[in-house]
Order: C-alpha cells, then sequence, then structure tokens
C-alpha cells in the first residue's frame, strides 16, 4: 500500500532534522529520507583506528547560560533537544605571515569586556570605534525583530524612521560598515579572522550577517557539543521520533512527483512512491530542479533564473588528523589559528581560487576544549581550507589520489612553518576531505558546503527581504546552507525550523 505523509523532508542535515523536529511537534505526519546511514549531513563524526574525528564543526555559538543564550540555545530548549555544551577558551588566534615576516600575531578571547580591552592593548584609542560597533549590532538585533514581526514585508516609512541605521546597514558591505563606524585598519585586520566562516571576501559580503556573527562569537563565546557534531543530530532525531516523525536510512530520494501543479510525492531510488502534499529539500535548488522534479516545465522563470545567477558558495578541503603525541608534547596550545598570508580578504578570497595559490588555512585542535576528545597521550588535530572556486575541477581519477596527498603535505608543512611545530612524525591516522568528498557524501555541487555565494544581491538580507515575495513549485519549500538564512549551524537549523512553521501554516490554511 502507498504510504501517505502530510511532511516528506529530503535528507537529515541540519536543516531537515530541524524541519522534521519542529513539524512533528506540531502534530505533521512527517517522513525524513537520507540516502546514508545516519542523521546529519556535514554534522557528523566517524572513526578511524583509536580516534572519532569531529567532521566539520568548529564551532557554534548561542548555547552560553544567561544573557548568552541566544536563539540557537532557546530553539533547542523549547524543542527538548538535550546536547551536553563545553565552551571554546579564546574567540581565535590569526597569524599573518607572508615572505616579508609575520605581520599580525593576535589572540582574541571571548566576552566583550575582555575582547575590548584586548583590542585595546592591540590597537590604542580604537574602544570607541568598537563600541560604535556593538551599537550597531545592537541595532541589527532590533532591525531583524521588526523583519520578523512583519514576516520580512516592512514599512518603509518604519524602517527609515525607527531602524535608520539598520536599513543604512542592510545595504552596506562589512568594509562598507567599517568605513562609517571609522573603525581602525589594525582592528579590520583582526576582526576580518572570520572571513572564511562565510565563505567571501567583506568587500562583498553583507555586514548584517558577518556583524551578527561576529557579535554572537565575541559576546557569547563560542561552544562544541561534547560527542562531536553526531551528538546534535543524533539528539535532533531523537526528539523528532518522540514526537512520532518517522526516519528511512539508506533511502534515497530519486524524484519529487507533481500533480495538477503541486507537490504530490516522492520516489524513492528503489522504487518506493511515497505520496505527501509538502516536501521540505535538504537538498540544493539546483540538483532539485535539473534531476529531482517529474515536471520541469512547473519551475517558475523566476527561481530557474535566480538559479542561474548564483554561483556555488566555498568548497570543503579538510586533514584530520590523530596524532600519537599529546598537545602538551607537541606543543599546540590553541583551539582555533587562522593562518593566512595577507590580512587583506579580497586578497585571500583571490588566492582561494585556485591549489597553486589557496594557502589559507584554520587549524583546529579539539583536545584544548575537550581534553578527553581522543585516547590519552594522542591529538585529534584538523586543517581546514577553503576553495572559493572550482579549484578542484581539474582533478582526474587518475591524478586525484596524488594531488590530495601533495596538497594536504603542503597544508601541513605551512602550519608546521608558521607554528613552529612538528607533527608529521605523529600521524597515526589520517583522512583528507576534498570538495569531490564533500560533493559525493552531500550531493552539494561542486561539494559546495556553504551553499550559494552570499552576493551582494544575494545576502541574508537580500534573501530575507524577497522571501515572502518568492515562490517555488506549490508544496515545495527548501532549507539548509543554500536557504534563505543560508550556511552554518545556527542558520541551517532555524531554515528546518521556520520551513516546517510554514508548511504547517499552508497546512492548516488549506493550501
Ligand atoms: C569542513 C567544514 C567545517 C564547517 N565548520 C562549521 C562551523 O564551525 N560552524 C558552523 O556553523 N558551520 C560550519 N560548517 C557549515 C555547516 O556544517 C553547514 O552549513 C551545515 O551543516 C549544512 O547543513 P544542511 O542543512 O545544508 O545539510 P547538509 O549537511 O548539506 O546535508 C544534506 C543531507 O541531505 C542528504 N541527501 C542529499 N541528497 C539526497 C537525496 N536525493 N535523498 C536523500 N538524502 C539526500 C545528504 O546525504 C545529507 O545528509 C562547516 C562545514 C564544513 C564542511
Amino acid at each position: 500500500m502507498v504510504k501517505k505523509y502530510d511532511l516528506v523532508v529530503v535528507g537529515a542535515g541540519n536543516g531537515g532534522l530541524m524541519a522534521a523536529c519542529r513539524a512533528s511537534l506540531m502534530g505533521l505526519k512527517t517522513l525524513v529520507i537520507e540516502k546514508h546511514n545516519l542523521p546529519g549531513g556535514c554534522a557528523t563524526s566517524f572513526r578511524r583506528g583509536r580516534f572519532e574525528f569531529e567532521a566539520t564543526l568548529h564551532e557554534v555559538s548561542d548555547f552560553g547560560e544567561g544573557p548568552a543564550r541566544g536563539l540557537l540555545g532557546h530553539l533547542f530548549d523549547e524543542l527538548g533537544i538535550e546536547v551536553e555544551w563545553l565552551p571554546i577558551p579564546d574567540a581565535f588566534r590569526v597569524i599573518v605571515e607572508s615572505e616579508k615576516g609575520r605581520e599580525l600575531d593576535a589572540t582574541v578571547p571571548h566576552g566583550r569586556d575582555k575582547f575590548i580591552a584586548y583590542m585595546e592593548s592591540q590597537c590604542p584609542g580604537c574602544t570607541p570605534a568598537l563600541n560604535r560597533f556593538f551599537e550597531a549590532c545592537s541595532e541589527i538585533d532590533e532591525g531583524l525583530e521588526y523583519l520578523g514581526l512583519c514576516r520580512g514585508k516592512p514599512d518603509p516609512e518604519v524602517l527609515r524612521t525607527r531602524y535608520s541605521n539598520f536599513a543604512r546597514l542592510c545595504g552596506a558591505s562589512v568594509m562598507e560598515a567599517w568605513k562609517a563606524i571609522e573603525m581602525p585598519q589594525r582592528c579590520i585586520d583582526i576582526l576580518s579572522a572570520y572571513w572564511p566562516y562565510q565563505g567571501g571576501d567583506l568587500y562583498t559580503l553583507d555586514a548584517v550577517r558577518y556583524f551578527k556573527m561576529l557579535d554572537s562569537y565575541l559576546s557569547n563565546g563560542a561552544y562544541l557539543p561534547k560527542m562531536r557534531s553526531h551528538e546534535i543530530s543524533v539528539a535532533i532525531e531523537k526528539r523528532a521520533r518522540q514526537f512520532g516523525c518517522d526516519f528511512w536510512y539508506n533511502r534515497e530520494v530519486a524524484k519529487i512527483i507533481t500533480h495538477k501543479g503541486r507537490i504530490s510525492g516522492v520516489v524513492t531510488a528503489d522504487g518506493e512512491v511515497v505520496r505527501t502534499s509538502h516536501v521540505i529539500s535538504n537538498v540544493f535548488p539546483h540538483v532539485v530542479y535539473s534531476k529531482l522534479i517529474d515536471d520541469p516545465s512547473l519551475i517558475p522563470e523566476y527561481e530557474l533564473k535566480k538559479a542561474n545567477a548564483r554561483t556555488f558558495g566555498g568548497r570543503g578541503f579538510t586533514i584530520l588528523m590523530g596524532l600519537d603525541k599529546s598537545p602538551e608534547e607537541l606543543g599546540i596550545k590553541d583551539y582555533n589559528v587562522f593562518i593566512s598570508i595577507s590580512p587583506d580578504s579580497a586578497t585571500m578570497y583571490r588566492r582561494c581560487f585556485s591549489r597553486e595559490t589557496n594557502n589559507n588555512l584554520a587549524a583546529t585542535c579539539l583536545n584544548i576544549v575537550n581534553p578527553n576528545a581522543s585516547p590519552e597521550g594522542t591529538t585529534h588535530f584538523g586543517i581546514t581550507c577553503l576553495f572559493t572556486d572550482e579549484g578542484w575541477g581539474d582533478v582526474t581519477p587518475e591524478n586525484y589520489t596524488a594531488i590530495k596527498r601533495e596538497y594536504a603535505l603542503n597544508l601541513i608543512k605551512r602550519y608546521e612553518d608558521t607554528m613552529g611545530i612538528r607533527i608529521r612524525d605523529s600521524i597515526e591516522e589520517l583522512v583528507i576531505a576534498t570538495p569531490i568528498t564533500f560533493a559525493r557524501y552531500l550531493g552539494s555541487p561542486q561539494g559546495a558546503i556553504y551553499g550559494y555565494f552570499s552576493d551582494r544581491w544575494d545576502g541574508m538580507i537580500a534573501r530575507t527581504f524577497s522571501e515572502s515575495m518568492e515562490q517555488t513549485i506549490p508544496g515545495l519549500k527548501f532549507v539548509g546552507s543554500h536557504g534563505v538564512r543560508l550556511s552554518g549551524y545556527l542558520p541551517t537549523y532555524t531554515s528546518g525550523d521556520l520551513a516546517a512553521k510554514q508548511v504547517m501554516g499552508e497546512i492548516a490554511g488549506g493550501r
């Protein structure tokens, strides 16, 4: 007998899981279909030898206590999702080192007061500019709250009069906003370190999103789950099941089917048909429109134009290592170090186009946050680097292994030379994931890990403003890194939550 659900969620990444959890809580009969054998997508871990490797998560904000508990923390509390969080000691260390030598080496602490005091020591006289930055962040929060209340359809007059600074920031790039705030260059250099988290240079990225991210990390701290990001995925899945959600693993959705101009079901790769009036896709629109939808003539022209106008966001490259010495023996003291050749995000962004020039990296040592992250006397160590173009498009099956090893070795050497720490002799386990790995595992085009590039016309604010006006095929919604909220743990979870509520609204409203 053909199975029927109110909602089918395609993919159990962060967006899909949260959508399923919220939808089930609201009483929608929900099914999640995931092609792998476990939930999480990017938010996962895996074992090699004696090590359990964190696949992606470097840090997430919002899970402090009291005022440091942000939007995501409250969402988890409301849904009863239980995860044990560990605080990360410092925000980050940033090192800029070129052939000319070391230009910058700063270790930025969490906590607004500590942060301001530290920045003052690095750049005397910068406190008024930093205060202006935090004021702008408060105005962003108020403006976003207003946008939420008016469901993305703001009254221009209210925006102009009550939220004028927010309105101005909505149209500004990060660099334009720094300029307006008169942020000293040395502070800009330090605070540019996070640009790889959003995968775009700060001359292009929208100020609202970057400022919000900076503010939540610097003011409220950053966290990691004790048992890797897999713990989060399992906790959300458990809650969704308690609310009545069904999960099918090892099943891939091969087609999304339509009837009379709207969604009517899905078909799995092994031929099972599931009837539903609503599909939430954790899979990219590019893939849905080109491969999954049975009747492409239903895709609104506007949606196709938008998909064609977009480029893909950052593609991932990671090296995960299990080292047979402790961090103390190796001399590793930092959890998170960004190493680059220039403090200028536009220069770095361009260098990330190809393997020849890209040696910009973030190195993380999990044991600094969680001393039990690996067996005693060992270290869980990772290097991540971002590609901002199709920098692996030229690789063939024949040269792939040699190229990825050579590239990984170059990054390891770059870390060793910059830090004066030798790790090569201590490698017990080593796993390399290239954009090709991410493309295969996640099904994301070109191995994009950050959805679509967050261009000026397509940033968080632009997507929020246009969301209510944009329609795809009736009954279909998208969640995840390619969605309205863009990429990262927080945005993908909140996009899932929002989409489930929208589906509930449509079902309750009879659409
Ligand atoms: C190396 C790395 C480091 C990162 N670090 C951070 C960080 O520190 N902080 C942060 O906030 N973010 C970080 N991110 C980004 C964050 O991990 C992602 O933005 C987020 O996890 C993406 O979630 P998603 O909802 O888009 O789903 P995805 O993780 O993309 O999952 C999609 C799911 O859909 C499934 N699927 C695909 N096609 C089908 C199909 N046809 N049928 C069934 N299932 C299908 C896939 O198997 C997968 O499980 C990092 C990402 C990477 C790769």
